[in-house]
């Protein structure tokens, strides 16, 4: 079935979300993909925007992991300002790497909600968790040609997934 690759949500940027509206649904953690979810993939520190909005996370008392398939190097030096939870060469779609996640976070897959860029790794991998997704617009269409690859594919999806929120919505 098609609807595995669907996020519970789809949004034009980590901007747009609501922390107070999860928080009321319960959600007290939430997992981050980084690349061209937070940054494009070349930027090697969070900015600003980034930085207050995790604290705003923070301070409505929900916890937050950084979960990257990214190497080490590149994980642990975008967390060097934002000091949460990361965990790097994830391996999603596997879902081992949520899994420590919520472990980490010290909540149940129904408390938490992924934030990631990709279709066939941040949804898809959520989604076999049984954790809601939020998925989001690539910050930058700068990609690395293993991502590249599948965005048209993801394209397709995406057209499904509006079309059946539209039906839904009439
Ligand atoms: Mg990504």
């Amino acid at each position: 079935m098609i609807s595995r690759f669907f996020p519970t949500h789809y949004l034009n940027s980590i901007y747009e979300i609501k922390v107070e509206d999860l928080k009321r649904q319960g959600i007290r953690g939430i997992i981050f993909d980084i690349d061209n979810t937070l940054v494009p993939y070349d930027e090697a520190e969070p900015n600003e925007n980034i930085i207050h909005f995790f604290e705003k996370i923070r301070e409505a008392g929900l916890k937050i992991t950084l979960v990257s398939n990214n190497t080490e190097d590149r994980v642990v030096k975008f967390n060097e300002k934002l000091k949460v939870f990361a965990l790097h060469k994830s391996q999603k779609p596997l879902t081992k790497s949520f899994k420590k996640a919520l472990q980490l976070m010290g909540c149940k897959k129904e408390e938490a909600i992924i934030v990631g860029d990709q279709i066939f790794t941040d949804v898809y991998g959520g989604n076999k968790a049984g954790i809601q997704t939020i998925l989001v617009v690539p910050v930058s269409d700068k990609d690395e040609w293993i991502t590249k690859i599948k965005r048209g594919l993801e394209k397709k999806v995406i057209k499904y997934y509006e079309k059946k929120q539209r039906s839904h919505n009439r």
